[in-house]
C-alpha cells in the first residue's frame, strides 16, 4: 500500500538531486507534491511527469527560500491548491567551502541564509496550518558535515550544525501538538551539486577515488537512497521519532 496516501507535501530544492528524488518517491507513495525551487525550469516538467506517471497532482512553485515574503506566497499558493500541507521537506541547500579568512561576508551570509534561515522560513510558513489541524511532519536535509568536521569545508558545517539544532529545538517546542520535526544527514551523494564540486577539484578523478576510499562501503551514495529515509520519517510508521537526526552516509562519519 502507499505510505503517503491522502497526504500533501512541499519539497524545497525539488528541481535537482536529492529534492527531485524525494518528490518522485513521495508521489509514487501517493502524496500530492508541491515542488519548490528558484525557477520552474526543472520542477515544471517534473510536476507534469509525476502527474502522468502516478496520477498524483503535482505543482511547481517558485520561491527563494531566503525571502520570507516569497516563501509565504508560495505556501499560500500550495494551501489554496491542496487545501492543506501535511509534510514539509527542507532540501534546498548550497555548499560553500572556503578558507575562513578569505570568505567574503556575503558568502557567509548566503550560506547561513539558504541552509539555515531558509528552512526556518518554510517552517514558520507551514506551522500555523499544521497547528490548526494538529498534524504535521517536517524533514530537514542536513549533512554528515553537521556531525563530523571534515577539513576544508567551512562554513557549510556551521550552517548544517545549526539546522540540526533548529530541528531538535523546534521538534521539542511543537511535540505536544501533533507535529514532528526530524533531520536527515546524507554523506556524499551523487547529485549535480556534488558533481560540480568534484569537477572544481584540481584532479576530479583522483578526488572521486579518494572520496570512495574514505567510505567504509567504498561507494558514493545515490539520491534515491536518501529519499527512502525521508519517506520513512515522513510516514506515520515513524510516529514516535521526533527531534532527532538520521545519518545516511554509508558509515562515513564513524571512521
Ligand atoms: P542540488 O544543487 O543538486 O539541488 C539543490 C536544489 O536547491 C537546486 O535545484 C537549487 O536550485 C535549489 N536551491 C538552492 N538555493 C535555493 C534557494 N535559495 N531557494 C530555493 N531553492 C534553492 O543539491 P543536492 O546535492 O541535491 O543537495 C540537496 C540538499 O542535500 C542540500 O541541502 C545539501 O546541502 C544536502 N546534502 C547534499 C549532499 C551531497 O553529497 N549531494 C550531502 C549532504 C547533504
Amino acid at each position: 500500500s502507499q505510505r503517503l496516501q491522502q497526504k500533501t507535501a512541499v519539497v524545497t530544492g525539488a528541481g535537482s538531486g536529492i529534492g527531485s528524488a524525494i518528490a518522485r518517491l513521495f508521489a509514487r507513495e501517493g502524496a500530492r507534491v508541491a515542488l519548490l525551487d528558484l525557477t520552474t525550469e526543472a520542477t515544471g516538467p517534473l510536476a507534469r511527469q509525476l502527474q502522468q506517471q502516478t496520477g498524483q497532482h503535482g505543482i511547481a512553485c517558485v520561491a527563494d527560500v531566503t525571502d520570507r515574503k516569497q516563501v509565504q506566497q508560495a505556501i499560500n499558493q500550495v494551501e489554496d491548491t491542496f487545501g492543506q500541507i501535511d509534510i514539509l521537506v527542507n532540501c534546498a541547500g548550497i555548499n560553500v567551502f572556503r578558507d575562513a579568512l578569505a570568505l567574503a561576508e556575503e558568502e557567509w551570509q548566503r550560506c547561513m541564509n539558504v541552509n539555515l534561515q531558509g528552512p526556518y522560513n518554510l517552517i514558520r510558513a507551514v506551522i500555523p496550518g499544521m497547528l490548526r489541524r494538529r498534524y504535521g511532519n517536517i524533514v530537514n536535509v542536513a549533512s554528515v558535515h553537521g556531525h563530523k568536521i571534515i577539513p576544508g569545508a567551512f562554513p557549510y558545517p556551521v550552517a548544517k550544525h545549526g539546522l540540526i539544532g533548529l530541528t531538535r529545538s523546534l521538534g521539542v517546542e511543537y511535540a505536544g501538538q501533533g507535529i514532528r520535526i526530524n533531520s536527515i544527514s546524507p554523506g556524499l551523494i551523487l547529485t549535480p551539486s556534488a558533481e560540480a564540486w568534484l569537477a572544481s577539484c584540481p584532479d576530479p578523478q583522483a578526488e572521486r577515488q579518494k572520496q570512495q576510499d574514505l567510505l567504509p562501503c567504498k561507494r558514493i551514495g545515490e539520491p534515491e537512497e536518501v529519499a527512502y529515509t525521508a519517506l520513512f520519517l515522513a510516514s506515520d510508521e515513524a510516529r514516535f521519532i521526533n527531534a532527532t537526526d538520521i545519518l545516511i552516509d554509508g558509515g562515513r562519519s564513524q571512521v
